[in-house]
């Protein structure tokens, strides 16, 4: 929803301040879904508002749910024609969470990833970020079979198409909307930026939001290998990434999430699990670092997902080198909304 544009319609048709307020509250808290639902203001006003102003910046295309409901997936068609995909994940009952995009396709070209295989077109605006949160309320509030306790979003993570840091500006006025407590009202904790390793990124989400959860998306722990499946390596090598990191904590002292997606045959030997304990503890502060190791979600990709049997063992080599390890569990496989599935 443009706030501004919203604004600038209530001034030139002489509507009092607390108006904009008003709105506010209906399309970001209770989550209308129509101007026409909004009962407290005039019929006339309502109208208006249906002609001239639209709350999503998108059409809805396609809605996906997992036979288990807890996973969803929306293909949204923005204003130019482009498409994009956003996630809405139930990890816990009654909790909500969106996996928004924040680019059309991606730029950086990981070799495992169905986004990066698609291409870039551009970046979203903060608008077309924040609106992926906006319609999962609508949704979930107008679906009432997931009414259950909570039909509310509890948390947000950059984690859909794209990297979060090549499109700062926009990303930075999206975390801004998402906690301000007349629009969204997320607290910083319940939002989480995922990265690639941009060590400028990083830099600036410890300087603007030390409180909000980043996410590295490590998956090797040494060079050679992570710069043939990450192209984005040979730019930002491990040595650089270490030294963003140590930064961070100076600044943020905030728990960082190191996520390794386990490719079978490619980094979950136990070469490569020696490989990520020497780098992880290169970095230091390991009350600070948790590893999240995370099942790879087949994709038409050259790559295969590690057993269950590789994947524990390497979880138990770094419980024994006294990191903080989980093997996260994955939703969203069946309606390829899990992570490095989105493809538009
Ligand atoms: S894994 Fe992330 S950074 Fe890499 S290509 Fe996919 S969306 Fe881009």
């Amino acid at each position: 929803m443009n706030i501004t544009k919203l604004e600038k319609f209530l001034g030139e048709n002489g509507q009092p301040k607390f108006r904009l307020e008003q709105l506010k509250k209906a399309i970001f808290k209770e989550a209308v879904a129509s101007f026409s639902e909004i009962s407290t203001l005039s019929k006339d006003l309502r109208d208006e508002l249906e002609k001239e102003m639209k709350i999503l910046s998108f059409s809805v295309e396609k809605v996906l749910v997992a036979k288990d409901k807890k996973s969803m997936k929306a293909l949204l068609k923005l204003n130019d024609g482009n498409l994009i995909e956003t996630v809405l994940l139930s990890p816990l009952e009654n909790t909500w969470s969106v996996c928004v995009s924040s680019q059309v396709g991606c730029p950086l070209g990981c070799e495992f990833c169905s986004t990066g295989r698609s291409g870039f077109k551009r970046n979203l605006t903060a608008e077309e970020i924040t609106d992926q949160v906006l319609f999962w309320k609508q949704w979930l509030k107008n679906n009432f079979e997931f009414k259950i306790k909570n039909y509310d979003v509890s948390k947000v993570v950059y984690m859909g198409m794209g990297e979060p840091f090549l499109n700062w500006e926009q990303v930075k006025k999206s975390l801004t909307d998402l906690t301000d407590p007349k629009l969204f009202g997320f607290g910083a904790r319940s939002l989480s930026v995922s990265t690639a390793g941009i060590p400028e990124g990083i830099a600036k989400m410890a300087e603007d939001f030390p409180q909000i959860n980043l996410a590295l998306s490590l998956h090797f722990g040494v060079d050679e290998k992570r710069s043939a499946c990450m192209p984005i390596n040979r730019q930002y090598d491990l040595t650089e990434l270490r030294e963003a990191l140590q930064k961070y904590f100076k600044l943020s002292n905030r728990q960082v999430f190191l996520e390794y997606v386990m490719l079978d045959g490619i980094n979950d030997s136990q070469k490569d699990a020696e490989a990520l304990a020497r780098f992880v503890k290169s970095i230091g502060k390991l009350q600070l670092l948790h590893i999240n190791l995370i099942r790879y979600n087949a994709t038409d990709a050259k790559f295969k997902a590690s057993s269950k049997e590789h994947t524990l063992k390497l979880k138990n080599y770094l419980l024994d080198q006294n990191l903080s390890v989980t093997i996260r569990k994955s939703l969203g496989e069946e309606i390829q909304g899990a992570c490095g599935q989105l493809a538009a």
